[in-house]
């Protein structure tokens, strides 16, 4: 892979905050950043060089913004394939077919399941009659999934009791159905693989969920989650030169006392990674920069003892300034988004120790 200049121009599709910090890690290497995504509140725009607030569908705008680009790459796995495939394909990376793997929860289960990866008992449940028939044969408790666009705990179901099952009305999409997994803590495995193939590994996280969604990541994980670190970095590294991958990708998984159970993958720089700007000696925004540019990796190494970030979500981003008054070294990210919504990812705070365990 070619070296891209600095000056050069690096597309983003999505406007989130992963863009964002995307965005802020190229400028740092002298890259200009050109954001595409439909409009809404594209918080990505305010630190990007040229942004395109079109639809996923408008091929017009992609061929603009294409035209823009050096390198295009991507901070939201659910891009519309069809808007992918009208990119020229040669300055995508990673390569799209992590993007279709990701984008369906089967595929991805069934692809995780084929590098060695073991998962919750699953079913397809594309009827409410299949949904029956997989709690009848997998079992209650488990929770019932749309196969494609959840996101932080939206499109799922719990299903605490076979009785549970018919309470909930079927979302009339095709679905996933798995049973409960009994684990004991959840950790991700955040790795970046370089044009060269190349791959490093950041130190895994403890990441604790609430309502699916993310709530906070800790490192150390502790001993449950370091002694199982190992096997589930085998797996990561498998999915990564599978699917030919280029840049960061993260893949979840349960530490369960059989050993780890994965849970889902994304191909691209995670929430759970965010720690790692000023946890890690280099961010896992800026290696994926550095990859997708043919740069040389920075190292992942853990700076401090101790690092906890914590997700703002809500109205509490409206006090979160208190947060830089706290001894020790808090370092406060607010996204920019315009409404404190219920339940809407607004920053995060990541506080780092020599010493003792934060909090
Ligand atoms: P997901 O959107 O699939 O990542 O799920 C979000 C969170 O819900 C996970 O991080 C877990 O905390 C919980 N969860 C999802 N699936 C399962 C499962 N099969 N067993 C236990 N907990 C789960």
């Amino acid at each position: 892979m070619r070296v891209l200049a600095p000056g050069s121009s690096i597309g983003i599709l999505g406007g989130g905050q992963l863009g964002r910090m995307m965005a802020v890690a190229a400028a740092q290497l002298g890259y200009r950043v050109v954001g595409y995504a439909p409009p809404a509140d594209n918080v990505a725009a305010e630190v990007c060089a040229d942004f395109f607030h079109n639809g996923w569908g408008d091929t017009a705008a992609l061929a603009a913004f294409a035209q823009k680009c050096d390198v295009i790459t991507w901070e939201f796995e659910n891009v519309p394939l069809k808007a992918v495939e009208a990119l020229p394909q040669d300055r995508l990376a990673p390569h799209p077919r992590a993007l279709e793997t990701a984008q369906d929860r089967l595929n991805e289960k069934r692809f995780a399941e084929q590098q060695g990866a073991r998962s919750a008992p699953f079913a397809a449940a594309a009827t409410e009659a299949d949904f029956k028939e997989a709690v009848e044969r997998i079992g209650a408790p488990g929770i019932l999934k749309t196969a494609r666009e959840g996101y932080d705990g939206k499109g799922q179901w719990r299903v605490r009791s076979a009785q549970d099952a018919d309470a909930i009305r079927f979302p009339g999409k095709p679905c996933v159905y798995e049973g409960l997994v009994e684990f004991d803590a959840e950790f991700s495995v955040i790795l970046v693989r370089g044009a060269d193939g190349e791959i490093r590994y950041w130190d895994s996280p403890a990441n604790v969920h609430q309502a699916g969604m993310l709530v906070s990541s800790t490192l150390p994980a502790g001993d449950l989650v370091a002694a199982q670190v190992e096997q589930a970095r085998s797996i990561a590294a498998k999915v990564a030169i599978a699917l030919g991958y280029i840049g960061v990708l993260t893949l979840e998984f349960f530490a369960t006392k059989d050993g780890p159970v994965f849970n889902e993958m994304a191909p691209r720089v995670h929430n759970s990674g965010h720690w790692t700007i000023e946890g890690a000696a280099t961010s896992q925004f800026e290696n994926h920069i550095r990859a997708i540019c043919g740069l040389p990796l920075g190292s992942t190494e853990t700076r401090f003892a101790h690092v906890e970030m914590r997700n703002i979500v809500g109205p509490d981003a409206l006090t979160a300034h208190t947060i830089l008054a706290e001894d020790g070294e808090p370092h406060l990210h607010l996204y920019g988004k315009a409404e404190a919504k219920e339940g809407r990812k607004m920053g995060h705070v990541t506080r780092v120790s020599h010493t003792g365990p934060i909090g």
